[in-house]
């Protein structure tokens, strides 16, 4: 097996950038990202190959990936998340039947989508031979390139601010990272990573600081439109940090309509974040082509409190081209949701992933979107490793109060 790589190139300044060499940013300081020969791709593969494929979860989209040799195919059992109707709540969010769907990715390894990105990120560097990575993370990316890499027998170094959700950090060592709490934020963790370089043979596996993970998060698109019969969704709801998701997604449907295998209209793409900490909204607000730097960042929702992200142009651009637009919500209103979604649907969501099912309300009343658009809202990880509030209830076995049970 090899790769249809035709080169990778700089995703501002379109620069290329030889493959089968390690690479982190480009010479500008920006995202590097992978090209593919399509041509080659559409003259030996069929949408048939791809459907009958045995590959575990996104490994079946290997022709649209980077790794070249099989051998070096890192996985933990990868699924098919599956794509679930809100029944019981579409009314309370003002949905019309049938148009409000959630893509469940709290079913893959580690419990996250992170699982795709630094699946396909340890993979790749096994095939480099890279024997030691490094990583900043506030929760998700860390677990989940712990156990990837563990896999891979290959040694991480988890750098977490000392905030970080205490279950992420635990599970992260479980997982047989060396991890460590800093006393600062994210950016400060990840310039301790950038200054050990030079003394310490690590790599770097930042968000969009090295090419393969936004391959991973682009299977998302892939295996959406697979599921949908090669069709999409009219509206994609996504919660948004530093963004690898929905760059990921969009840079997936080019390659799916340019193989022909997609003739739809391509999704309005809809950039979800935080009151907290909402530099993309603020930005595409404004209509800018890069976000600023957000002061004090703040949320519940961990996997979207990123206060600056590398990839902002690009996420502006998917915006922008896809004719979608960014939002934001509180963190009172995330909580709501989170608990309505649990009762009404039987869905314990994560925040980041109630967000989007809180903003999609907010859309329907603003008139942002139509009851009659297809919408599909991305729950980005297993509620179950969030905080949750107590049980308060206590029966005594000796003197059972029966009327406890119906109120
Ligand atoms: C990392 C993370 C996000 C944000 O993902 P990006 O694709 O980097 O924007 C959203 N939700 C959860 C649960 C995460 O862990």
């Amino acid at each position: 097996m090899v790769s249809y790589v035709s080169h990778l190139e700089c995703a501002f300044s379109g620069k290329k950038y030889e493959p089968g060499l390690i690479h982190s940013v480009s010479e500008e300081g920006k995202p590097i990202i992978v090209k593919y020969d399509l041509k080659a791709i559409s003259g030996s593969v069929s949408r048939l190959d791809i459907e009958k494929s045995k590959d575990p979860g996104f490994w079946r989209y290997s022709p649209l990936l980077p790794v070249s040799s099989k051998r070096n195919r890192v996985s933990l059992g990868e699924v098919i998340t599956p794509i679930i109707e809100l029944i019981g709540s579409s009314q309370f969010i003002g949905a019309k039947e049938g148009n409000a769907m959630v893509k469940d990715e709290s079913r893959l390894p580690t419990g996250s989508f992170k699982a795709r990105g630094l699946g396909l990120a340890v993979s790749m560097a096994k095939e480099l031979g890279i024997r030691h990575l490094a990583i900043p993370t506030n929760g998700n990316a860390g677990s989940a390139l712990a156990a990837y890499s563990s896999r891979a027998g290959i040694r991480t170094t988890v750098l977490c601010p000392d905030n970080t959700p205490e279950i992420n950090v635990r599970e992260t060592q479980m997982q047989g990272a060396r991890t460590h709490l800093v006393n600062g934020l994210i950016g400060e963790c990840g310039k301790i990573i950038s200054d050990g370089k030079s003394q310490i043979d690590w790599f770097a596996v930042s968000t969009l600081r090295e090419p393969y993970r936004i391959e991973g998060k682009k299977t998302m698109g892939l295996e959406l439109a697979e599921q949908m019969g090669w069709d999409l969704p009219d509206v994609i709801f996504y919660p948004t940090g530093g963004g690898t998701g929905i760059i990921g997604m969009w840079k997936g449907f080019q390659e799916l309509k340019s193989l022909g295998w997609i003739n739809c209209n391509l999704p309005r793409m809809v950039a979800v974040q935080s009151t907290g900490c909402a530099p993309i909204v603020k930005a595409w607000e404004e209509g800018r082509e890069f976000a600023e730097f957000w002061e004090g960042a703040e949320t519940i929702s961990s996997g979207i409190r990123v206060p600056y992200a590398l990839g902002d142009f690009l996420i502006l651009e998917a915006i922008r081209s896809s004719r979608g637009f960014a939002i934001s919500v509180s963190d009172e209103e995330t909580i709501q949701m989170q608990k309505e979604i649990g009762f009404r649907d039987g869905l314990l969501l994560c925040p980041e992933g109630a967000a989007t099912v809180a903003a999609y309300k907010n859309a329907l009343e603003s008139g942002q979107v139509s009851s009659e658009e297809k919408v599909v809202l991305f729950n980005t990880a297993t509620g179950l490793k969030y905080p949750m509030p107590d049980v308060y209830s206590r029966i005594d076995k000796e003197n059972v109060d029966f009327s406890t049970f119906t109120n």
